[in-house]
């Protein structure tokens, strides 16, 4: 039997509104509080949760950057003669994504998408690492390296195995009596939300069968450790779509160039400009003007919320949609989807979670880059109880 573990688990989009009213986790992590999140996706909110660091200093933010000069994507032109009824499917986008993945050496997340062959030369990809792994950030240290740092055994989701995969791998982490930390991602909540909303009866079954496991994880911990400390959390929340907005056929109106005189890469939330010859800025800062369905990002404000870049590296304009709009097509999607996150932090849905099964989380842990510093104490809690 060993003296402490120290479980962590992160379900992709278990926002704060989403659990508010349930009972999810009352028994087994009974000290619950809301968290407010990082402004943008995934790709940004889970780095600034391993790092303790915010976009502005991890530079982990959105996946797709205007950047010629650097854009790995270049062989990829060819692809443009591909007719769009097939370079549009889901499943040649996914077959394609496999092959560039593995053909450029990412080792993070990595997904087409759906930007359009035509301009992808113009475009780098900024996950290039994955934060789930030491040295996997883009700037800065995680907590994967505090771990190497400190030689705690750890556990981590294989982000590429299914979620039952995770379950098994984690049991027989604890069944052996191998670790002293765990690092658990589960994905599937996001999945499905993003399908088919945040008020569908499959929401609630889906709570009650990641409980049923993490019951399972805690019976199996208490016979192996004296002490389990359990942290489950989100990095963000889920809005529901119902405004569907064609920013990109405004925006075409203009009659600008793509690649000559502006860029951009269209989010489903957001849409980051560059701007290349005089004059663009203007047609368009006005344009955007004129679309009620969201608004241009002053840069005090994405200095407040830390995701202000000098460099303009991830767009010199970012305009955002309001909660409940959804860009469609984007560069992210052809198609429409139920729901979706990447709203501003403070919008109702924005907002993530922590529960724990202490109540000994110090009030200071307001946003999801301080859940790392419950990381960091409990690891240097282990390497000083070595
Ligand atoms: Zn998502």
């Amino acid at each position: 039997m060993k003296d402490r573990l120290s479980l962590f688990i992160m379900i992709d989009a278990c926002g704060w509104e989403i659990v508010r009213d349930r009972p999810f986790l009352s028994e087994l992590a009974p000290h619950r509080r809301k968290l407010e999140s990082v402004f943008g996706y995934s790709s940004t909110c889970v780095p600034s949760i391993l790092s303790g660091h915010w976009p502005d200093e991890h530079y982990n933010w959105c996946y797709f950057v205007y950047d010629p000069k650097n854009s790995p994507f270049r062989p990829l032109r060819m692809l443009r003669w591909l007719p769009t009824f097939i370079t549009s499917r889901r499943i040649a986008r996914r077959v394609l994504t496999k092959f560039v993945k593995r053909s450029l050496g990412f080792r993070g997340y990595f997904d087409l998408y759906n930007i359009p062959f035509k301009y992808i030369h113009l475009f780098d990809f900024t996950e290039k690492k994955s934060p789930l792994k030491p040295e996997g950030m883009n700037r800065g240290t995680n907590i994967f390296d505090t771990l190497e740092a400190a030689n705690v055994p750890y556990y981590v989701t294989d982000t590429l195995q299914p979620e039952e995969e995770h379950l098994r791998a984690l049991k027989a982490d604890i069944e052996s009596e191998r670790i002293d930390f765990a690092f658990q991602y589960w994905a599937g909540l996001d999945g499905l939300l993003h399908m088919v909303g945040n008020d569908s009866p499959e929401i609630p079954l889906k709570l009650d069968h990641y409980e049923k496991w993490i019951g399972e994880v805690m019976d199996l911990a208490k016979k192996h450790y004296k002490h389990v400390d359990l942290h489950v959390f989100s990095d963000h929340g889920m809005a529901n779509c119902d405004v569907l907005l064609d920013l990109r056929a405004k925006v075409d109106e203009l009659g600008l160039k793509f690649g000559v005189d502006y860029a951009v890469v269209y989010d489903s939330t957001m849409a980051r400009f560059w701007f290349l010859k005089p004059g663009a800025r203007e047609k368009i800062e006005a344009l955007l003007d004129s679309v009620p369905e969201g608004r241009t990002m002053p840069k005090e404000e994405l200095q407040q919320y830390r995701a202000y870049f000098d460099g303009g590296e991830f767009g010199e304009l970012i305009w955002l949609a309001e909660e409940g709009t959804l860009i469609v097509p984007s560069h992210m999607g052809e198609r429409p989807i139920r729901a979706m996150h990447g709203y501003h932090p403070t919008d109702p849905q924005s907002y993530a979670t922590l529960f724990s099964n202490t109540d000994q989380v110090p009030d200071e842990v307001t946003h999801i880059p301080h859940i790392c510093k419950l990381m960091e104490n409990a690891v240097s809690e282990h390497a000083k109880n070595k």
